[in-house]
Parts: C-alpha cells; structure tokens; sequence
C-alpha cells in the first residue's frame, strides 16, 4: 500500500532529509585512507544522537540478524549494506556511505560515494555516471506519469557507458518508515503504478563496472558484484507535488 503524506508529514521528512544532510557534508572529509570504517559508524551514530535523531540503520532488519551500525560503508566490489569494521580505508578506494535518521518518526534515507585519496581514472567515470543517472532519474518524476519512467532513465543511461545496473535491489518509498511501497527499481520490470502528488521515494541507483548482477556474503547483509567489478551508489530522498517534484535532501557537492 502506497502511503500518501500530507504537507505536515512532508515538512516533517524534509526536516529529517535537511539533518542527514549536515551529517554527510561533516562526514566527507573524515572518509580517507587510514581511517577504520567502523570509527566512521560511530561518529555517525553520536553525530545524528546529538542532534536529536535515532540512526534508522542500527537495528534494522530480521530479530536475529539486525544490521549491526547507523552507516553501510561499500567499499569498491561491494555495492551497497557493507557493515563497518577494522577495515581501513585504503589510497584510491570507492567508498559508498548510506545512511538513515528518524526525526520524531519522520524517516530520510540518502547515500553518497566518495573517493578516498586518488581513484583510477576507471572509478571516477562510474561515480560520475552513477550521479548523472541518479539526477536522470530525478527529471523522471512527473506526477501523473508511471513510476518506471525512472528505471528507463536511469538504465538508458548506464547502459549508454556499458555499465550494469543492479536490478536484485531497489529505490523504494520512505518517510514513515524506512522502506514503504512502492518499489523504485532501477530497471524497467515490476509495477508500474502512476507517481501520485504525496508520494516520497527514494531513488537509488546501483551502477556496476561490469555486469548488473550481484551476491549476498554469508553475513547476509553485504552485497557484492558478482563478477567483482567496482560499484557506485547515489541516493536522494524525493517528494511529489501536484506539479513538481522537490529533492528534500541535499546535493552534496565532492
Ligand atoms: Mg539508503
Ligand atoms: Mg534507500
């Protein structure tokens, strides 16, 4: 069931989406070799405490297998729910942060990939393009149109490089919980119902290097490439107006 907000729920999320924001443009310059990923979770975790929001990620999933942090950090291979560790950042790494807050029940969901000390010229390309098709994906949402407009824009793009587009995962509705209907796919496959004024979604997409397809380790939470070729992730948290649709979190400029 797709879940309509009012303009209170929506100022509400945006407020939220505003908050993660801030985290991430205080987090990007910690994101470099040396650091551990799991030292990135905490100050995530304290950050989004101090300002008064609960990390939606920590916790989150099946009763016996909860995601363990408030960050996925997805370094390289692995596309995205990578749990933070001892694993230190190393020179050149692709390193995707996704990241989550409940603020007073309103639900933002944002990612970024950031690239920690100098990357080959090859990430570069795929985190630039992953961007472009996630803005793509953005200029899709019409309301009234139907909602795989924005597979279609995103795929179309990706595809136009060569790259694979993850279709086992997917963008999906937010903002009184963390994942609401509808699905968002990044690829043209599955309902396709009309984008309605009040809807909020999260558009994500997950852009290969190589093939589209992906595997999930024995953690159960960290998803790979499957042919282990590099991987981007770029999110935004959006809001569907009568007439337009509004990007609530910020852009954040690398
Ligand atoms: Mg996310
Ligand atoms: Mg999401």
């Amino acid at each position: 069931m797709i879940r309509l907000k009012n303009e209170k729920q929506i100022d509400g999320i945006r407020t939220s989406c505003k908050m993660l924001s801030a985290m991430y443009r205080e987090i990007i310059p910690l994101v470099k070799p040396g650091i551990e990923t799991k030292e990135l979770d905490k100050w995530a975790r304290n950050w989004i405490r101090r300002a008064g929001g609960q990390p939606v990620f920590l916790g989150y999933g099946p009763k016996k297998n909860p995601f363990p942090a408030a960050l996925c950090v997805s370094i390289n291979n692995t596309v995205i729910h990578g749990i933070p560790s001892g694993r230190r950042i190393a020179d050149g790494d692709l390193v995707s942060l996704d990241c989550g807050i409940d603020l007073d029940g309103f639900i933002s969901d944002q990612a970024i990939t950031i690239e920690a000390g100098k990357v080959s010229q090859a990430a570069r390309n795929l985190n630039k393009v992953t961007r472009e098709c996630l803005h793509k994906g953005i200029e899709a949402v019409k309301p009234g149109d139907r909602l795989l407009q924005i597979a279609r824009a995103v795929s179309g793009h990706a595809k136009s490089f060569g790259y694979g587009v993850v279709y086992q995962y997917c963008g999906h509705g937010v903002g009184l919980a963390l994942h609401e209907d509808p699905s968002v796919p990044n690829t043209p496959h599955g309902s396709n119902p009309r984008m309605m004024a009040g809807m909020v979604i999260a558009i994500e997409p997950m852009i290969n290097a190589g093939a589209g397809d992906v595997e999930l380790l024995d953690d159960e939470w960290t998803v790979v490439t499957a042919d282990d070729t590099l991987s981007a992730h770029w999110e935004h948290t959006v809001a569907i107006f009568h007439d337009h649709a509004e990007i609530l979190t910020d852009d954040i400029i690398l």
